[in-house]
């Protein structure tokens, strides 16, 4: 049994000397070993078929004890030596201090074809790092995490991945809405997988404790194995560096916007190095378009993580990052033009986002104005922004400006539009969209080819993953599955599946799960 070996972190880094779970403030090591707790009765509910194969797991592996074993901490692999990584971040805008791996243990590495994976368990139980908390996790939250993964990678966003979900046949006591009334629920384990689970807080813990050895021999790390295309040697490799990770950082969020995708909690300890999508919590997919919407209720006062906020506060992480980098860097402009290159390099990748999504091929002046617009009048009334874009498609550039609206009637939830005052800015808007499309000699057909390349069909709607979570409670985990099938192929028609094409039915609009979120998982 060994498939997993101690990985790369393990062996160039420090570790804590105490080697014990208990919860301690942990100075001058990067990571500490801590064994995963025993679960009382391991059941598999679902994995990545897939993604094992990327590991290169055969069916005989996962269909094994050893594997369930393995993915719940059952069991250690023989070479395996686990342990949870030392963290800080900025929590709301606030400095935490250390935070680091509160329930997630690290298994070790997995290589297959040229290429290293991290395992790491979520759930696992008390590390170090636990703080006030119990390291556990729930199967709500499980399954969302599971699901959530899967889907956006999928999706091409760049993301860390989910091989597994298994429940503990542990009970884990939780007060979902912080009202004073807490209750049992089933404990759960996702098998995370990364090629690694380095966060913006690595860097500002050692930083805010002027562990300057330890912050250069992790940054050196993180470009030798991550960054590989940078010369450790040149002068500025730092600050290549730290604009590689803005370059990277960008993408992942200009593909969330693009999707629909709003994190609910990008505190700087959930923030990969590497660009990635990590730490899905109160996560949530925009239903009605609507650039102020938060899934997280810890957050409904300042809504600092709204969707149309995560650019800026992206780029206010990245000031975090280049301030805890800066000791290795002592200068201030490289640094600050990085951050400048942020904000207009935003704009240029938004539009081009924004083009491709409305179908807008070649060049025109006015593709701007005609963008910024579309998202004032789909913020007029409420309307589905993956049901928008993907009928969208079907608009031929000879129809006038009223036949297009009733190509796009369905993306509305309220018949609000018809308002004359709206419908009047709907139509000018398709005016405008429509000799737009008459400037360009790309047929409808192929047009709709491409939008919908960018546009998925199908999300992890919240109401989607709150009526599996609620099977899977009551032990039918069918349709974990078949979400799990159908946001494989997110950007395909899949007709038997259309019953997912539809907007969020009302009985979800208010509901705990389907609308509002806490961090409470
Ligand atoms: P989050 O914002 O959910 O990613 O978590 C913030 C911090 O709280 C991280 O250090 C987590 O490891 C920790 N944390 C969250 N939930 C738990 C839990 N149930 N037990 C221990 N630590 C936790
Ligand atoms: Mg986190």
């Amino acid at each position: 049994m060994n498939i997993i070996h101690q990985d790369s972190f393990q062996s160039n880094l420090v570790a804590d000397e105490i080697q014990d779970n208990f919860r301690r403030q942990v100075a001058g090591a990067h990571f500490s070993y801590a064994k995963p707790r025993i679960p009382s009765s391991p059941a598999l509910l679902h994995f990545s078929p897939e993604l094992a194969q990327t590991l290169g797991f055969g069916e005989e592996f996962t269909s094994s004890d050893d594997f369930l074993a393995i993915v719940t901490g059952a069991k250690v692999a023989e070479d395996s030596r686990p342990y949870s990584m030392c963290y800080g971040g900025h929590q709301f805008g606030h400095w935490a201090g250390q935070l680091g791996d509160g329930r997630a243990i690290n298994l070790g590495e997995v290589s297959h074809k040229d290429k290293s994976w991290l395992l790491q368990l979520k759930g696992a139980g008390e590390t170090p790092y636990s703080r006030s908390a119990d390291g556990l996790a729930v199967l709500r939250s499980s399954v969302r995490e599971h699901l959530c993964s899967e889907a956006m990678f999928h999706l091409g966003v760049p993301t860390t991945r989910s091989l597994s979900l298994c429940l503990t046949g542990d009970e884990v006591l939780r007060d979902v809405m912080y009202d004073g009334n807490p209750a049992y629920e089933k404990g759960a384990v996702v098998c995370r997988v990364s090629p690694s689970f380095i966060r913006f807080g690595n860097f500002e813990l050692l930083s805010s404790r002027k562990d300057i050895d330890n912050l250069k021999l992790l940054v050196d790390y993180t470009i030798k194995h991550f960054y590989k295309d940078i010369d450790l040697s040149a002068e500025n490799a730092y600050i290549q560096f730290f604009e590689s990770v803005v370059k990277r950082t960008l993408d992942m969020i200009v593909h969330w916007q693009r999707v629909g995708f709003v994190h609910g909690v990008m505190n700087t300890d959930n923030l990969s190095i590497l660009g990635l999508t990590i730490d899905y919590g109160p996560y949530g997919w925009l239903e009605g378009f609507d650039n102020d919407w938060t899934p997280n209720t810890t957050d409904k006062q300042n809504r600092r993580y709204r969707f149309g906020n995560q650019p800026p506060i992206a780029l206010w992480n990245l000031y975090q990052l280049a301030n805890a980098l800066f000791p290795l860097i002592n200068d201030v402009k490289p640094l600050e033009s990085a951050l400048d290159k942020f904000k207009s390099e935003f704009i240029i990748e938004r539009i081009k986002m924004m083009k491709a999504k409305l179908g807008l091929v070649n060049e025109d002046t006015g593709d701007e104005d005609l963008i910024n617009q579309i998202e004032v009048v789909l913020s007029l009334s409420e309307c589905d922004m993956t049901i928008f874009y993907r009928l969208l498609a079907n608009v031929d550039q000879n129809d006038n400006s009223e036949d297009a609206l009733q190509i796009i009637n369905e993306a509305f939830y309220i018949a609000d539009y018809i308002k004359a005052d709206i419908k009047s800015k709907w139509l000018n808007w398709f005016d405008s969209y429509l000799n737009r499309l008459k400037k360009q000699s790309i047929s409808n057909e192929d047009r709709k080819i491409e939008m919908n390349k960018v546009n998925p069909k199908y999300v992890l709607r919240n109401y989607m993953s709150q009526l599996a979570i609620d099977k899977a409670d009551n032990g039918d985990y069918n349709l974990i599955e078949e979400l799990y099938t159908l946001l494989k192929n997110p950007y395909d028609e899949q007709p038997g599946l259309n019953k997912w094409f539809a907007k969020r039915p009302e009985w979800a609009r208010n509901k705990v799960g389907c609308s509002m979120l806490s961090c409470s998982s």
